[in-house]
């Protein structure tokens, strides 16, 4: 199904990105990594997908916040690889502020990154796309793409206009042979989540489990993590015969959150 196609996952030294970069090899995908992090851990974890599933793996490390710098990765990729088959944009960050106390250099870097970057490699991947007659887009919304919460003005602006910019790219290119999906998950236990849980561990005085505990049960009916697997298996689905005519919309996997 996409063994032999090439994908470009931004944000994919960590947390969700990586676990998609993953599924997609698992299936014989070249894959492009990007984001940052500790060198000799993003060698090993380029030689890890290699090793295991034999296919080209490249990696950019470039800041997604630079359009510039967008501009230069997608040339650098499309001259390596030939040009991007599936595009999943998951880089991301969050933010955690009262609009009043919210840094305004903060908002235009959550903006940049979470919003700006999607219609840059969007713009970008689409003219390959279109001489392939094939091609998809899975933009990492959030629940937060859906609905709202307080002291996350920058994200949740930014990723309900991921969701707006989904909608546009798959009326843009239908017919095409195109798509353009978001997936939206509700809490995954990564580096970015993380944060949120030590914030509550601290302020409530409490121990890991029962900070998880309270961000689950804040939000999702259904109280557990949703998983980077679960993420990649839905991934690939979105790359599969299966949802051709599946275009502009947004999947869910957040138990329950958006559901009252
Ligand atoms: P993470 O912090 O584990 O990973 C973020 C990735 O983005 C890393 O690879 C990091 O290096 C990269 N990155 C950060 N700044 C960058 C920049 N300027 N340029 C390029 N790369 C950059 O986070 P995660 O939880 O895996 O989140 C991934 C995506 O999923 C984000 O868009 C996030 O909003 C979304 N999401 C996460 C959750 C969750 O509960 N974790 C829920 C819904 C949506």
């Amino acid at each position: 199904m996409v063994k032999g196609k090439t994908v470009l996952v931004t944000g994919s030294t960590s947390g969700i990105g990586k676990g998609i970069a993953e599924a997609f090899a698992m299936e014989g995908a070249n894959i492009v990594l990007n984001g940052f992090g500790d060198p000799q851990e993003i060698e090993k974890l380029q030689a890890d997908l290699r090793s295991r599933h034999g296919m080209a793996v490249g990696y950019e490390d470039t800041d997604l916040t630079d359009g510039e710098a967008i501009e230069e990765m997608m040339r650098r990729v499309e001259a390596d690889f030939g040009g991007v088959d599936i595009l999943v944009n998951n880089a991301g960050i969050q933010h955690v502020d009262s609009l009043e106390d919210f840094p305004p250099e903060k908002w235009d870097t959550v903006l940049s990154l979470n919003l700006s970057s999607v219609f840059h490699t969007t713009r970008l991947v689409l003219p390959y796309m279109r001489s392939q007659g094939w091609g998809r887009i899975i933009n990492i919304a959030s629940a937060h793409g859906l609905v709202a919460s307080e002291k996350k003005s920058a994200y949740v602006a930014a990723k309900h206009g991921v969701m707006g910019l989904t909608k546009v790219t798959a009326l843009e290119t239908a017919n095409s042979g195109i798509t353009c999906n978001a997936i939206c998950p509700g809490w995954v236990l990564t580096p970015l989540v993380q944060k949120q849980v030590d914030a509550i561990a601290e302020k409530q005085d409490v121990d890991q489990e029962e900070a998880k505990k309270i961000l689950l049960s804040e939000k999702m009916p259904h109280h557990q993590f949703v998983t980077v697997e679960q993420l990649g298996a839905t991934a690939l689905y979105l790359c599969s015969p299966a949802a051709d005519t599946m275009t502009g919309v947004p999947v869910t996997l957040d138990g329950g959150w958006t559901a009252r």
